[in-house]
């Protein structure tokens, strides 16, 4: 598990906007992940009276994992969709008003003061602050038999569910650094790591390609493609195809996925300056976006660490940065 992607914020909406009354907010949240649901908790314990829109996956994409066992504060670990009904609630006993719909078009305002965000194409909400939680999804190669595993031998996240492949052989797909890293991580914990790369060459960093292929149980496989998944209830193995048109079966348990992550800040790109691959800058140290009153956290402004417990503290941040600015201005 990892990534809290809420939205489907993927293309930048064109379409003409109703402007009727708008409701007027003063803390609007999008997201409802792990940094969404935080930076509600503490918006609502000081009295802004958040509103969280949830995006199209209620609770983001720790609903879809089983086990979480890095989460502080659960000795015996918890499942994803448990943790997030417990955040939602956590943030609901404060009064935030949690709803069901998400951000498909924005106007905000370069001087700070009231920003517009449409709800579902119809309703239109302006805000003193917007905190944007909406994460980033995984990409994945879109084989049938990926989706059937999908938590139950298929991961995108090592960091995460590397440790129930303990002793095991494993497989990574993807050729960047995070590729890279996790096979570096598996390594320690799994007996063998095979990274399947489509080209002949590596697009990880020297110093990550290093690591790579100075670790003695990974073992790189250039120019593999993969072509299925295999297994019963859970997975037994993957079949690639090499730079030959042969045929070739891996016997694996696990199977990683790392060939990148789209931030969900698309229809956020007329306003808010983001880096080449789409994923918000905030001024280092802090939450803020190049909008006065606009805030980002978690996934969307964060392509390293993108763990359940720095998007949650980044949620906090967000928050904190907000009622600063609410102070000042208002
Ligand atoms: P990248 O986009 O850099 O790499 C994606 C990899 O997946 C590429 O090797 C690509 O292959 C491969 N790929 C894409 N689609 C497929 C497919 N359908 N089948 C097989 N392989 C596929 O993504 P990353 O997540 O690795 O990195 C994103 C950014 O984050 C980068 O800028 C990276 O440097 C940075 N990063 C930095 C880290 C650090 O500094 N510690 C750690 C992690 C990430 P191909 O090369 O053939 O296109």
């Amino acid at each position: 598990m990892i990534q809290f992607a809420s939205f489907d914020t993927s293309k930048p909406n064109t379409d003409p906007k109703p402007t009727g009354d708008a409701e007027k907010v003063r803390l609007l949240i999008l997201g409802s992940g792990p940094a969404g649901y935080t930076a509600a908790i503490y918006a609502a314990r000081a009295n802004l009276k958040p509103v969280l829109y949830q995006g199209l996956e209620a609770g983001g994409q720790l609903t879809t994992t089983t086990e979480v066992d890095n989460f502080p504060g659960y000795p015996e670990g918890i499942t994803g969709p448990v943790l997030m009904q417990d955040l939602q609630k956590q943030a609901e006993r404060f009064g935030t008003d949690v709803r069901w719909g998400m951000a498909t078009s924005v106007e905000f305002n370069r001087e700070g003061g009231a920003h517009k965000v449409w709800i579902d194409e119809e309703k239109l909400i302006e805000a003193e602050t917007v905190i944007i939680a909406t994460g980033a999804t995984a990409q994945y190669l879109g084989l049938e038999s990926e989706e059937k595993f999908k938590g139950s031998g298929v991961s995108a996240c090592a960091t995460c569910d590397g440790f129930f492949y303990k002793g095991q052989d494993v497989a990574v797909v993807g050729g960047g650094d995070t590729a890279a890293e996790e096979a570096t991580y598996l390594a320690g914990i799994c007996n063998k790591v095979y990274l399947i790369i489509r080209k002949p060459i590596m697009r990880a960093s020297k110093a990550m390609q290093h690591r790579v292929m100075n670790t003695p149980n990974i073992e790189v496989l250039f120019e593999h493609v993969t072509k299925e998944i295999v297994g019963d209830k859970t997975v037994n193995g993957v079949i690639l195809t090499n730079s030959k048109g042969e045929e070739v079966k891996i016997n694996v348990t696990g199977f990683f996925v790392a060939i990148g992550h789209k931030p969900n800040s698309q229809i956020f790109a007329d306003y808010l300056d983001l880096d080449e691959t789409g994923y918000i800058k905030t001024i280092p140290g802090t939450s803020k976006t190049n909008i006065p009153g606009v805030f980002a956290a978690g996934d969307v402004q964060d392509k390293h660490y993108r763990q359940a417990v720095t998007a949650a503290g980044s949620g906090c941040m967000a928050t904190l940065d907000a009622e600063k600015y609410l102070g000042e201005r208002y």
